[in-house]
């Protein structure tokens, strides 16, 4: 029996990845899973799959946690360190789905005891790529991209030299606003943006995906996790959704990678890995389909790209200090403080005034320089919409 354990299993990816187990029950133990503030749904698929624990990342819901739970057998426990004792609990494939810089620290302790981490959190390789890939390589660990990008390049990769790729190509369906007019993008309610033409995600990345510094994230990814140069990664807006990826090669081939836009292909991918098992995703008809479509992303209506072409150019914290700064600029468009548009202009602000303070192309050398990195930047990204705000109040 596979042992497994998932992290932000609450979630859109922990859900999906939950569908999946509960399929075949034999072939899984479940040793942990996690969520935040839906006790109702940690507690009933905790049940459901006979985990052996349950944890939640807010210490006040752990009563109602062991409420939840009473009778099942099954521990609870809360909190950030609670977490990471969970992480500590042998287990053979890990998923890693806590959204934001918050599910850094419990895939880098994952990684400590050599397991395979199914990496959903983007946000780990923004933030700190080369110290993950090192963490995992001292502890002889297997990360396992989960982004479904990321996922269709891995496999267009199988058997290939790394030497042999020109450039990798990253789709993407342009998002929720995608139809709108580049002018009435400025009055995008967090309900415009938060409503997906094909994927089913969680609010925050579908948001990021109307503006594309989901996008952009994953650009930063796949420099990280490829080790690709940032001027072999290029962006095209494919409305479909169907090609996820496609990597270029130096005799000029092109390998795509097509499936429909269901997470559970690239997470069926990463739990039967190297394996490849029958998985409950929608089979395309080419014939149906009939069309592909293809355009480059407007510079102007997706202003995220060229900051992360920027992030990638220049290293070091500058993609904790991105990361950090549009999970907060996020939080102010969700809160009404901010525009739609106005979130680039924030993250763009935070990483000027953060290159003031020092040089941004100095890698950090741990988890805790990248933590104390994220909370300078969140506070710096915080007080800039604060002043930004005041200053539309006020006009
Ligand atoms: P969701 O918002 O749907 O779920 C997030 C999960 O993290 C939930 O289990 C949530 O718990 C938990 N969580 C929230 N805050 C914290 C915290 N501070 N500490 C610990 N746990 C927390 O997100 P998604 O599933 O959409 O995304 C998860 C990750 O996967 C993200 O990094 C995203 O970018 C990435 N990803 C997602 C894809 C998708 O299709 N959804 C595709 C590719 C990558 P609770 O709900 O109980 O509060």
């Amino acid at each position: 029996m596979k042992r497994v354990s998932i992290f932000g299993a609450t979630g859109s990816i922990g859900q999906n990845t939950l569908d999946l187990i509960a399929r075949d029950p034999g072939a899984y133990d479940v040793v942990a899973l996690t969520g935040a503030r839906n006790i109702a749904q940690l507690a009933a698929d905790a049940r459901r799959v006979s985990a052996s624990i349950a944890v939640t990342a807010e210490e006040d819901l752990l009563p109602d946690l062991r409420a939840a739970l009473e009778g099942s057998g099954i521990e609870a426990a809360a909190g950030p360190k609670a977490l990471l004792e969970a992480a500590d609990r042998p287990a053979d494939w890990i998923m890693s789905a806590i959204v934001g810089a918050a599910g850094l620290a419990p895939g880098f302790r994952a990684l400590r005891h050599g397991t395979t981490l199914a990496l959903a959190n983007k946000e780990s390789l923004v933030t700190a790529g080369p110290l993950l890939l090192a963490e995992a390589a001292k502890h002889g660990a297997t990360i396992l991209p989960v982004d479904s990008e990321h996922s269709a390049v891995f496999q267009a990769l199988v058997g290939e030299d790394m030497a042999a790729v020109e450039r990798i190509i990253i789709t993407a369906s342009g998002g929720g606003l995608r139809d709108w007019p580049e002018a009435a993008l400025a009055n995008a309610s967090p309900a415009d943006a938060g409503a997906h033409p094909n994927w089913d995600m969680g609010q925050r990345i579908t948001i990021d995906s109307a503006s594309m510094f989901n996008k952009a994230m994953e650009l930063i990814e796949t420099k990280e996790f490829f080790g690709v140069r940032p001027s072999q990664i290029e962006t095209v807006v494919h409305p479909q959704s169907l090609i996820h990826a496609l990597v270029g090669f130096n005799d000029g081939a092109l390998m795509a990678h097509l499936g429909p836009p269901d997470m559970r292909h690239a997470i069926g991918y990463a739990l039967n890995y190297p394996d490849r098992a029958h998985l409950p995703v929608a089979r395309l008809d080419l014939a149906q389909i009939a069309t592909l479509e293809f355009h480059a992303p407007s510079p102007t209506r997706y202003p995220a790209l060229a900051i992360a072409a920027q992030v990638m150019e220049t290293g070091g914290t500058s993609g904790c200090i991105f990361n950090a700064a549009k999970e907060i600029a996020l939080d102010g468009f969700l809160a009404g403080q901010i525009g739609f548009m106005d979130m680039a202009g924030i993250v763009a602000d935070t990483l000027d005034a953060m290159s003031s303070q020092g040089s941004l192309s100095i890698a950090p050398q741990s988890l805790e320089d990248v933590l104390k990195t994220d909370q300078i930047a969140r506070d710096m990204a915080k007080r800039i919409i604060t002043s930004r705000f005041e200053q539309k109040e006020n006009a």
